[in-house]
């Protein structure tokens, strides 16, 4: 296996290395999928949206990069583990996985909210993370090397109300990451994640007011991951909190 580069110096620094982006069919997970193939990586794209995902896939080629589909809803805990198989048997390594995808149900109540939006906000934005790093994770260890990218929220930092159970998950996203940061690192593996406030995406069907140019702007997101996988080896940053310059 060659050594994979990772240095600040070099246009595409991360030439050689394979990254997992999980939400990658639009919004910031795109963005960052992206960004990563202009970086050199060669970039498996993940979410349940096959059509969107060859749109993102095409988007990469025509400039230049490598990128691979990799369809999967990330609450099948078998279809997980198969994507870990295939990323294994298919690439032999994957050196970057960022936990992207997730979901949010806001402006509810929490004693409005039924069970089963409850249970999904969390299998998608919880487990599946941790679905993913069962999955991924090995292939770092092996390789003594890699990084994981977890995309919480500023609601995992903050109250929300209309969204306690999107702010619930996000919190045990930070904790989750944290905890298993503490158990990767004696395999030089590093976990980090980064928390943004509000990102100019539909997401959760956002029907903002706000001024969606002063919004902090998914490729915004992406550039704190290429910051985060050109450190130096021997430090990490293990949480960025992300706020628009100007209040939108
Ligand atoms: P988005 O535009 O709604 O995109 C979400 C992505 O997640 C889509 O690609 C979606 O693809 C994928 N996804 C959802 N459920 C999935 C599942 N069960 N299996 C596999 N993939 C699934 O949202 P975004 O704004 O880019 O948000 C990305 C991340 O940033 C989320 O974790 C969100 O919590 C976080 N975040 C967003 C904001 C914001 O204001 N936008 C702020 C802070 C944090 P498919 O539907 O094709 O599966």
């Amino acid at each position: 296996m060659p050594k994979a580069q990772n240095t600040v110096d070099s246009l595409t620094p991360l030439t050689d290395q394979v990254a997992v982006v999980t939400g990658a069919a639009r919004g910031i997970g795109e963005a960052i999928a992206l960004r990563l193939a202009r970086m050199g990586a060669a970039v498996l794209l993940t979410a349940r949206d096959q059509p969107r995902l060859a749109g993102v896939k095409a988007e990469i080629e025509q400039q230049g990069g490598k990128a691979f589909i990799m369809p999967c809803d990330l609450t099948d805990a078998k279809a997980v583990a198969a994507l870990g198989e295939r990323v294994k048997k298919e690439h032999g390594r994957c050196d970057i996985l960022v936990n992207n995808a997730g979901i949010g149900v806001l402006r509810k109540p929490l004693i409005e909210l039924p069970v089963d939006e409850w249970d999904k906000m969390m299998h998608t934005n919880l487990r599946g993370p941790y679905l993913m790093i069962r999955s991924l994770a090995p292939l770092m260890i092996a390789a003594n090397s890699g990084h994981i990218i977890n995309i919480s929220s500023l609601a995992g930092k903050n109250a929300l109300p209309g969204g306690a159970a999107y702010s619930a998950s996000k919190w045990g996203l930070n904790g989750l990451t944290y905890s298993v940061a503490e158990e990767l690192r004696q395999y030089n593996v590093r976990a980090s994640v980064i928390a943004p406030g509000s990102v100019n995406t539909h997401f959760g069907d956002a029907n903002t007011t706000k001024n969606r140019n002063r919004m902090i702007q998914p490729d915004d997101v992406a550039k704190a991951v290429a910051m985060l996988v050109t450190q130096a080896d021997t430090s990490f940053v293990s949480e960025i909190l992300l706020r628009p310059t100007v209040k939108p």
